[in-house]
């Protein structure tokens, strides 16, 4: 089998792959409300989810919702996160989130993509994180696995987010989006890894564009 040219195909075979291997594939972020996965998504930033599951644990025990996180001291909101690293910066975001969705929302979180996106700490990303587990509403999360697996695949070459998210949704049917994006993820960490991907042990390895450029070569 020769490399496809055809996204939509490479696609579909990939969707085909990563549906067997992670059939069951969903947030891995702790959280019983929209508000605390909001609030774990913030933390993620650069940690690794593991960690945030580790901190959130104690952190929701203390503010398990928008009013008493609004009620916080931040520097006690720091002490709570502090694993996660960004200190200043993520406690501000929670705090401040907090607070708009009480001055905003009556504490709830609203369920669309402009409104969220105006939230203290909270980017297009995070946002779709949100909708997509929370809402139902179809998003596309590009984190590092997401765009890297998509661009070595060949199925993205967008160079951003914002245009690897577009690529995508042109070429993915919505109702499989978020699923879709847990699924990459995990084939990104158990497969595909950023410097060493196991290609040898992939199936995809008869398809993928960066299989074809680096290992046939070695
Ligand atoms: S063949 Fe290698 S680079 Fe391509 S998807 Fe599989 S692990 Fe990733």
């Amino acid at each position: 089998v020769g490399i496809s040219n055809d996204k939509k195909e490479l696609a579909e075979i990939f969707t085909e792959y990563i549906s067997r291997l992670y059939p069951d594939a969903a947030c891995f972020l702790n959280h019983k409300t929209p508000f605390q996965l909001l609030v774990a998504t913030i933390l993620s930033a650069q940690c690794t989810d593991e960690r945030v599951n580790e901190v959130t644990v104690e952190l929701f025990k203390a503010y398990p919702d928008a009013k008493s996180m609004s009620e916080a001291e931040i520097e006690d909101i720091k002490n709570y996160i502090r694993p996660v690293g960004l200190l200043n910066n993520k406690s501000k975001s929670l705090y401040n989130m907090s607070r708009s969705l009480m001055g905003n929302y009556g504490g709830e979180v609203p369920d669309t993509l402009n409104e969220l996106v105006k939230l203290a700490g909270v980017g297009r990303k995070t946002a779709n994180v949100v909708l997509g587990n929370c809402f139902d509403v179809p998003g596309i999360t590009v984190d590092t696995h997401v765009g890297r697996v998509s661009t070595r695949i060949g199925i993205a070459e967008k160079k951003t987010p914002e245009g690897i998210e577009k690529e995508l949704g042109e070429l993915l049917e919505p109702v499989i989006w978020t699923k879709w994006c847990h699924q990459t993820i995990l084939f990104g960490r158990n497969i595909c890894h950023s410097r060493k991907p196991d290609c040898e042990n992939c199936e995809m390895k008869k398809y993928c564009l960066f299989y074809a450029d680096n290992m046939t070569k070695k």
